[in-house]
């Protein structure tokens, strides 16, 4: 599932003490293109929301989107969440890796393995495959002076080839002046919906790279020290 941000919301109509979103702009779960979503009526209603279908307006085909009632209804009628069911949301990389560009297919179908493996709780088996893993993305970021080293000596080459400063790089090329982004920032030029749902994209990916993912690493790694001892 994935939420579906207000501003992504292009028309309301009504329904009931509800308001419910007619035309939702977003990205299509089957061709994966920023597309105009008309809701259909026939809503399949239970206690806690309701359930219906939007036709993406470049592939013609359905999606379904669940709306979920929270609170208690006030003067402009029940509030509610809105979602999108979208099987490649997840925040699992394994659902996103395939869709990336220059990914290793032996880093992909290792990382399969090694999460089927471990839902089978076969530790041993589940060592060997994080290994293979972990090999994968230092063959990819070392390259070919890695070639054969160990583990532990191909740091190095994996600090001169892997840079983690491009993302915000990209975020400076939006940041000058010349670019229309900084007149939107600045309300000197409009923010139309769909810039407004990708603005909201990249802060929540900023935020990802910067904080959470730096920050749970060193969770996990704390965590593996104190449960290895
Ligand atoms: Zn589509």
């Amino acid at each position: 599932m994935r939420r579906i941000r207000k501003s992504s919301i292009v028309s309301y109509s009504h329904y009931g003490h509800t308001k419910v979103p007619n035309t939702i702009q977003t990205s299509c779960p089957t061709c994966r293109k920023t597309s105009s979503f008309s809701l259909k009526a026939n809503y399949q209603k239970s206690k806690n929301g309701f359930l219906t279908e939007g036709t993406c307006s470049s592939c013609k085909k359905d999606s379904t989107f669940v709306m979920i009632l929270k609170g208690v209804p006030d003067d402009t009628g029940n509030p509610i969440d809105v979602y999108i069911y979208d099987p490649h949301s997840s925040k699992q990389p394994i659902n996103q890796l395939e869709q990336l560009p220059d990914i290793p297919p032996d880093l992909v179908r290792a990382y399969r393995s090694a999460l089927n493996i471990y839902q089978w709780k076969d530790n041993a088996a589940t060592a060997v495959m994080s290994k293979r893993v972990i090999e994968s993305i230092y063959k990819h970021f070392a390259g070919a002076k890695g070639n054969g080293q160990p583990l532990s000596e191909q740091s190095e080459q994996i600090v001169e080839n892997l840079d983690l400063v491009k993302p915000i790089r990209y975020l400076d090329l939006l940041l000058r002046p010349e670019n229309p982004f900084y007149e939107i920032l600045e309300l000197e030029k409009e923010l139309d919906d769909e810039t407004a749902a990708h603005l909201m994209d990249l802060l929540e990916n900023l935020i990802d790279y910067l904080f959470v993912l730096p920050g749970n690493i060193e969770i996990t790694y704390t965590n593996i020290q104190q449960n290895s001892k």
